[in-house]
């Protein structure tokens, strides 16, 4: 059965590191296999940056960077290739000289797709590193151009998949031949063949799509993490790893700001119940955590998730009136008009309290707005404190000395706004 495999920039990020993969890889015999690659290391920045130097006036700025992504991607093929290096490195040059073509021939373009026509070449060049490293320490390998994989509209920077279309073009992918199927995560194309990207961080959206068109039995994501974690174990001490989380979990996790698997990334998985499995690359021994159909109760684990820099509004209709639903419509409506996403909403009679993330650019026109109908009270530098399968003395413990701002508690979700300055550094979870 089908397994789709999802390697991240840092998984590639030098030539040390892909031999890694490619020793990961040998330990995995079972065919089929198919392999989707993201930009090496911080590639997609950097074609970021020269996107900008090439929609700009400096012509010195954008040679330098396009010089740098040469130099870079051919220094790895040279410590990879050593002495055999020519004919991959021929490769390179040819992606960063059709990369210099496209720059010039797209620069006047809207830049959404003068960026899809350009971005998305880190992982074109990624993934003939990888599939040519695979095949030199013989593990055969099939370089597939995701262009020709994944069908979306042209809404680009954000393109949509065209489910009917791709599962049409991918059909083969998983034919058996013993070879590793690598391609290129983050990108697709329209049926008319402009490149089109999926949005930043799309290479685990891109494992998914093919996943669920193949029906393949599972997807690994192989991170620099041991897994999936009830806490973000850089700010909380006690944090553990999760071994299974259901779908539905994962994605309350993630909507409440914990940096687990996009849901957009789940959606598909969930339609085919393909499980998604979240592995360390540096360490094969541990088992990592998975997210899928799940018979055991999910409240096992409490989860905490802290989101900071929060700004809590209370807004107040003038004249004592009552903050109806049709105060509160206007009041979501601006809210939404503003790009903004309330991750506390409180409403009482007279006041409806929203706990926003700190966009400066987002949030000042939006108070503005509101302070010309309503009556406003702000109040800066929160700490938004979310946590799953609590009882009420984790909670308890995690309020104790610290003044509350604002309160919401359903079944499961329970939430907790703090000022940040009564807040530690690293948190513990109460026991
Ligand atoms: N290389 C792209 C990015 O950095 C896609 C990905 O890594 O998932 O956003
Ligand atoms: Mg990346």
């Amino acid at each position: 059965m089908t397994q789709v495999f999802k390697f991240g920039g840092a998984s590639i990020r030098d030539a040390a590191a892909i031999r890694r993969l490619g020793e990961l890889l040998a330990r995995f015999p079972e065919r089929p296999l198919i392999v989707v690659v993201s930009a090496m290391g911080k590639t997609t920045n950097a074609l970021e940056a020269l996107l900008a130097a090439a929609r700009g006036s400096d012509d010195a700025d954008y040679r330098e960077r396009l010089a740098a992504l040469r130099r870079d991607h051919l220094a790895t093929v040279k410590a990879l290739f050593g002495e055999r290096a020519d004919p991959v490195a021929g490769r390179i040059e040819a992606l960063i000289d059709e990369l210099d073509r496209r720059h010039r021939a797209h620069a006047h373009r809207e830049r959404p797709f003068h960026y899809d026509q350009t971005v998305g070449i880190g992982e074109l060049l990624s993934t003939t590193l990888v599939a040519a490293w695979l095949d030199e320490i013989g593990l055969a390998s099939e370089w597939r151009d995701a262009r020709d994989l994944i069908v979306t509209d042209d809404r680009y920077q954000a393109a949509n998949v065209d489910w009917t279309a791709t599962a049409e073009r991918v059909r083969d992918l998983d034919s058996d031949d013993g070879r590793i199927r690598v391609t290129q995560g983050f990108t697709g194309a329209t049926a008319e063949g402009a490149s089109t990207t999926l949005g930043r961080e799309g290479s685990d959206y891109s494992a998914a799509i093919l996943a669920h068109c193949l029906g393949a039995e599972g997807v690994t994501i192989w991170k620099d993490v041991p897994g999936l974690f009830n806490a973000d174990p850089r700010r909380v001490d006690n944090a553990v790893r999760l071994e299974r989380i259901s779908y539905d979990e994962a994605i309350e996790l993630a909507w409440h700001g914990a940096k687990v698997i996009h849901p957009k990334t789940l959606a598909p998985l969930r339609q085919r119940a393909i499980p998604l499995t979240v592995r360390s690359f540096q360490d094969l021994a541990a088992p990592g955590s998975t997210i899928g159909d799940d018979a055991r109760r999910d409240g096992e684990v409490p989860a905490l998730m802290l989101c900071e820099a929060q700004t809590l509004l209370e807004v107040r209709p003038r004249d004592l009136a009552f903050m109806d639903e049709a105060r509160q419509h206007d009041v979501l409506g601006r809210l939404v008009a503003a790009g903004l996403h309330a991750g506390l909403i409180d409403a009482g009679a007279m006041r409806l309290s929203l706990v926003l993330d700190g966009h400066p650019e987002r949030l000042e026109p939006l108070v503005a707005s509101l302070a010309t109908d309503y009556g406003v009270t702000r109040r800066d530098d929160l700490t938004l404190v979310t946590v799953r399968h609590g009882d009420d003395a984790l909670l308890r413990a995690l309020g104790a000395g610290r003044d509350c701002l604002a309160e919401r508690r359903n079944a499961d979700t329970a939430q907790r706004l703090f000022p940040s300055a009564q807040c530690p550094a690293t948190w513990h979870l109460p026991d």
